[in-house]
């Protein structure tokens, strides 16, 4: 078992995002800072998206430039979500050195989602990779396990997209459990394949909670040698396809279990939930992190 793991949130973009009150900049930017103030050392601290289709987000330059003046140490990555070329500019004219893409795996879903096929997504991500060379790409694969039109997705799709990829030079990979249907034993089979074939990339897992799945499946992934998961703080989130349902797996959680267990994630319990508390206060969205609901403190 590898005993570090290597902490990824991912709450000021996949959380934000679905949050429909305007959060102030300044929040946002207390909530970025408290959780590297916690030790969190790789952020998707934002996306670069059409403000008509993420208003919430529209601020992103605006967060990343605050952040980067208090924080050029280099000993934190932090990057954004951006759907195209246009976006990856964005990104790096705020300061940004990495970008993550966004593409389906799943056919439906990439359809409805973008209404792009996945060929011409990939498309997107090989002009994106050509137009803006000098920055750090990686590619987010959402519905990696399941897809709410499809039911579950071959590995084979996920193998096709990663090796697409790997041809662009790509070389992190994140399998994203979009909508919550994975299980932990689909999780473990999954990555094994994946590892097998791809042994040199850098593999991230980005879990949602929508089956009270999220925990065990980002356990599974861990125990399976992926010890960078993603989470986001609170359990914010959720699925346009899925109403009702609930976020990401929530970092705090997360970071409870795997202190708990002896594992080296390097973040402060206490201190995330502090975070976590506070970012209560300033955002009107569906916290599910089960830790922020219990209402007392939770130390040893
Ligand atoms: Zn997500």
């Amino acid at each position: 078992m590898n005993k570090k793991v290597n902490f990824i949130e991912v709450g000021p973009r996949d959380g934000f995002q679905n949050v429909k009150e305007y959060i102030s900049i300044a929040d946002k930017v207390k909530v970025i800072e408290g959780l590297l103030t916690a030790g969190v050392k790789r952020m998707e601290m934002t996306s670069f998206m059409s403000p008509k289709a993420i208003p919430q987000l529209r601020d992103a330059a605006e967060v990343v430039e605050q952040v980067l003046s208090n924080h050029s140490n280099n000993d934190i990555e932090l990057y954004a979500l951006v759907p195209n070329t246009f976006g990856a500019k964005a990104a790096k004219a705020a300061g940004l050195k990495e970008v993550a893409a966004v593409i389906s795996v799943s056919e439906s879903h990439n359809k409805a989602n973008i209404n792009r096929t996945v060929e011409e997504s990939l498309a997107g991500l090989a002009k994106m990779r050509e137009d803006v060379p000098d920055i750090s790409i990686g590619l987010s694969m959402a519905t990696s396990f399941t897809c709410p039109f499809e039911g579950i997705t071959p590995v084979e799709n996920v193998l096709k997209v990663i090796r697409r990829g790997v041809a662009l030079g790509i070389n992190r990979f994140c399998l994203a459990d979009t909508v919550g249907g994975a299980n932990p034993k689909q999780v473990r089979d999954t990555i094994a394949i994946v590892r097998q074939v791809f042994p040199d990339i850098i593999l991230d897992v980005h879990i949602h909670d929508t089956r009270n799945m999220g925990i065990a499946c980002t356990l599974a992934a861990i125990e399976a040698g992926v010890p960078n998961v993603q989470a986001a703080l609170g359990g914010l989130g959720g699925c346009p396809f899925a109403p009702g349902a609930s976020g990401n797996v929530a970092s705090e959680d997360v970071i409870y279990m795997l202190n708990e267990m002896g594992f080296d994630t390097g973040i402060d319990f206490e201190k995330i939930m502090a975070v976590a508390r506070f970012e209560k206060t300033v955002v009107k969205g569906n916290f599910s992190g089960h830790q922020l609901n219990l209402g007392i403190k939770c130390t040893d």
